[in-house]
């Protein structure tokens, strides 16, 4: 009897060696694994004409610059990406040095404005250092702008329109319209008091997720950052070339991405899409960008649906490097 015992109690240890090994190997080849950029080297946009128009720089994330010349507006201004460990384990701060030679490279040194799409850490942490060292006010909504104050951001500095006012700088015309967070369900809420750093990355609590319209001259462009959408909150609005986030889309079912793209690119009527937020931000900057590990997305996924989408509507779908100028509104 005891014997017996004992060969169930070896059976069911073995089981559960080889059933932890198994979901180590998965939890390591999810974590591990991602898609190769340079498969979609040849959807990079064409470099800008010159004299340049309006130029576009994706830098990681949903960072854009927007700059034509005369006025250059800076979409989130996330440079500082930390690491697993320090996101994990400790509170998160803004490092100054990273964001200098950040700037230093994209040949920023004055901006109008930083407009932030939503509070986490990964869109608004660093946009009042930026603000402090271009001269920008930062603009987004009111979690945002504690994140401003609580970054010793001057309060005539600190922007919160209405959904759909529109604020000027140069020829840039922003409007930060309704939008929603990709259902992550990650640090929802609103950040009530200025929130200084270092602080918990959960701390950067979403605060509400905007789309933001740009028109420059008769141009329109569109950044929805998160993948995400409020039903209809685009109707009547137009933009030729969307910025869209597709983090985490590859993991959502067949019917949210279908109704993301209705809902926002082709509510828009936008005859260009410009795939953002794919890299993982835990890696820095400095380094070739990679798209988000297997285990938290698909970005094989999302880019054989952008494709086929873009095949069957005439939309030109492309996948921007960092640090590259482009025309958002090139000829095809
Ligand atoms: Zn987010």
């Amino acid at each position: 009897m005891a014997s017996r015992l004992r060969r169930i109690l070896l059976t069911v240890l073995a089981l559960c060696a080889a059933a932890l090994l198994i979901l180590g190997g998965w939890l390591y080849w999810g974590i591990s694994h991602h898609p190769e950029i340079s498969d979609y080297a040849k959807l990079a946009p064409p470099p800008p004409p010159s004299p340049p128009r309006l130029r576009a720089t994706f830098l990681g994330v949903s960072t854009i610059l927007f700059e034509d010349g005369e006025t250059a507006i800076l979409t989130d201004g996330f440079f500082t990406r930390p690491n697993p460990k320090e996101l994990l384990l400790g509170k998160i701060a803004p490092n100054p040095e990273v964001v200098s030679q950040s700037l230093a490279r994209a040949g920023i040194t004055k901006l109008a404005a930083v407009i932030v799409c939503h509070s986490h850490y990964d869109h608004a942490m660093d946009a009042p250092l930026v603000a402090l060292k271009t001269g920008a006010v930062v603009v987004g909504s009111s979690s945002t702008a504690n994140i401003a104050r609580g970054g010793d951001v001057p309060e005539d500095r600190i922007r919160t329109p209405s959904v759909g006012e529109t604020l000027t700088f140069g020829k840039f015309k922003v409007t930060l319209l309704p939008s929603r967070h990709a259902p992550t369900g990650f640090a929802t809420g609103e950040i009530a008091a200025p929130l200084r750093p270092p602080a918990r990355a959960s701390e950067y609590r979403e605060g509400g997720s905007h789309a933001v319209l740009v028109e420059h001259g008769a141009r329109t462009l569109l950044i929805n950052a998160s993948a995400g959408f409020a039903p209809g909150a685009l109707a009547g609005r137009h933009a030729e070339t969307v910025f869209l986030g597709v983090g985490q889309l590859g993991k959502q079912e067949r019917t949210y991405v279908e109704n993301y793209w209705r809902e926002v690119v082709r509510a828009v009527g936008a005859k260009r899409v410009v795939a953002i937020h794919w890299d993982n931000f835990a890696l820095p900057l400095d380094r070739p960008l990679q798209p988000i590990p297997q285990l938290f997305d698909d970005f094989t996924a999302t880019m054989r649906f952008l494709a086929d989408r873009g095949r069957a509507e005439g939309v030109d779908i492309r996948v921007p490097l960092a640090w590259q100028a482009f025309d958002p509104f090139s000829p095809r």
